[in-house]
């Protein structure tokens, strides 16, 4: 809603597409379910405050049925099923997402405050190219490099965060199901619409009952699936925090366990880059999915002689993103996920201006409804501010600068993170140098954000460990 020489026309994309029923229950062994001890919670539609439904709140009883369920059809269907025959199943779950993605990308838009664009152009091709992709592996196995037939492990408890949520599920289930696993999936509380969307394809495509099981709810719920004995495998996504709580959990479990937790990725540029690719790659860095996102490039490193004019290009640019209705096919940044996480926000970005950093926030009118933060750039920040040190998951940028590669090197590892990194420079033997140094999962170079579901994904140091996508990604469902 900021102000434009040519204002645009609203352009909404309909929701009439979507049908949310007032009410879900647990998806159990291919039934909806009550949960046995009646307790529920409301999803809102972030940019409105519109409660969207009541969702039901799994306790441990329920989390066993599911568990029980995921053991029984891992011994009895989808455990002994060739991998021809479950690449069948895997193959028509992708054509249904693809089917329904206009449908999927409005459901994930209306209970997550994406923009649509986002939503219908990122998320969703995304999530049919992962099912796509890994239903090519399952009977393929044998080549994968894990010896001559690797054997699946069982049943698996995966908890997945909020803000990509069809994606993170299907990064979770797509590589479970193609090694021959089963599934228990615990969404986030404040997202739980498209998992149960899911849950509806699952059966559309037919697949044997109890092989994926949906149970909603929040930390407890988690908790109790991550837990529970029965459970082979734990996949969790989310917060540090709760990454910490959960290999606690699990130590000394017979349970194998990966985590993909926070970051506060560098995004460096250097004085030899083409400075208007670079303004975008920033863009692109911290405000997509607005700054929700764990591999955003939150810390710009600017070489000293270009820094002022890089920022002045990139304050520019930011004046020019339209912030304001999610359906909105024009709109770049949509609404803040939850009141929660727009406390977390503005709390960290008054930390910023208190440590002695300059705030400087999009000029733009805010929708009076609902949970929003305008595009937001701090300069003049030093190493050891908070704003540089930790997460914020919000559309909040903090600009250091630097003179040397070396320099760049150092600034950039130094955090207790490390899932990704950007390096933005014309000399391809600096891309090199740079990459080898990074201690991040992930570099990319004169690029940012970009996400292929043969590429592996993953952290070091406390952006946790192992890896999803690819090849890689089949390790963790493997017994090997
Ligand atoms: P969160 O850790 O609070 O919640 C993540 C999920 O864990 C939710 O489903 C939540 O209900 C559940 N949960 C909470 N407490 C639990 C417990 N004690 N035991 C088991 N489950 C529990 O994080 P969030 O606020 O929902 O998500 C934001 C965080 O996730 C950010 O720090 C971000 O960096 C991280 N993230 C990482 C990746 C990645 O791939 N590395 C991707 C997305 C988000
Ligand atoms: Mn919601």
């Amino acid at each position: 809603m900021s102000e434009h020489i040519f204002e645009y026309a609203p352009a909404p994309e309909s929701a009439s597409i979507v049908d949310i029923r007032p009410a879900y229950g647990l998806f159990i062994n291919g039934e909806w379910v009550d949960g046995t001890d009646g307790r529920s919670f409301k999803s809102v539609n972030p940019a409105t405050e519109e409660v969207l439904a009541e969702i039901t709140e799994a306790g441990p009883a329920d989390v066993d049925r599911a568990v029980t369920a995921a053991r029984t059809a891992f011994e009895t269907v989808w455990g002994p099923m060739p991998g021809r025959e479950r690449a069948k199943y895997l193959f028509r779950i992708a054509r249904l997402i693809q089917e329904r993605s206009r449908e999927l990308a409005v459901l994930e838009t209306i209970d997550n405050g994406k923009p649509i664009r986002e939503s219908r152009d990122v998320d969703l091709p995304l999530v049919a190219a992962h099912f796509f992709y890994y239903a090519g592996w399952a009977d393929k196995l044998p080549y994968a490099g894990f010896g001559p037939d690797p054997r699946p492990l069982g049943v698996a408890g995966q908890v997945i965060p909020w803000n990509f949520p069809l994606l993170m599920l299907a990064w979770k289930i797509a590589p479970a199901l193609a090694c021959g696993n089963t599934v228990v999936l615990k969404p986030a509380e404040t997202t739980p619409l498209t998992a149960l969307a899911f849950a509806e394809i699952c059966r559309q495509a037919e697949l044997p009952p109890g092989v994926v099981n949906i149970v909603t709810g929040a930390g407890e719920t988690g908790k109790a699936l991550v837990e529970h004995p029965g459970v082979d495998k734990v996949a969790f996504t989310g917060s540090t925090e709760v990454g910490k709580q959960i290999a606690r959990a699990v130590a000394g479990t017979r349970k194998r366990l990966t985590l993909e937790l926070g970051g506060k990725a560098a995004n460096v540029i250097f004085d030899d880059a083409p400075l208007d690719q670079a303004v975008e790659g920033v863009i692109n860095g911290i405000f997509f999915n607005q700054g929700h996102v764990c591999c955003a490039g939150s810390r710009l490193l600017v070489q000293e002689t270009i820094a002022e004019e890089l920022l002045e290009r990139l304050k520019a640019r930011m004046t020019t993103l339209r912030v304001g209705d999610p359906l909105d096919k024009n709109t770049d940044v949509g609404a803040v996920n939850s009141a929660e996480q727009l406390e977390k926000i503005r709390t960290l970005a008054q930390i910023g201006e208190a440590e002695g950093a300059t705030r400087w926030s999009v000029p733009c009118r805010l929708p009076e409804q609902g949970f929003w933060f305008p595009p937001t750039v701090f300069t003049g920040v030093a190493q050891s501010h908070r704003i540089a040190r930790e997460e914020i998951f919000g559309p909040v940028l903090s600009v250091l600068t630097f003179r040397t590669p070396a320099e760049a090197v150092e600034k950039a590892n130094n955090t207790p993170y490390g899932l990704s990194a950007g390096i933005w420079t014309e000399k391809g033997s600096r891309i090199l140098w740079m990459a080898q140094r990074m201690r991040a999962g992930v570099v990319w170079a004169n690029t940012f954000n970009k996400f292929d579901p043969a590429a592996p994904f993953g952290g070091y140091k406390e952006s946790g460990f192992g890896r999803e996508g690819g090849r890689h990604g089949l390790e963790a469902y493997l017994d090997v």
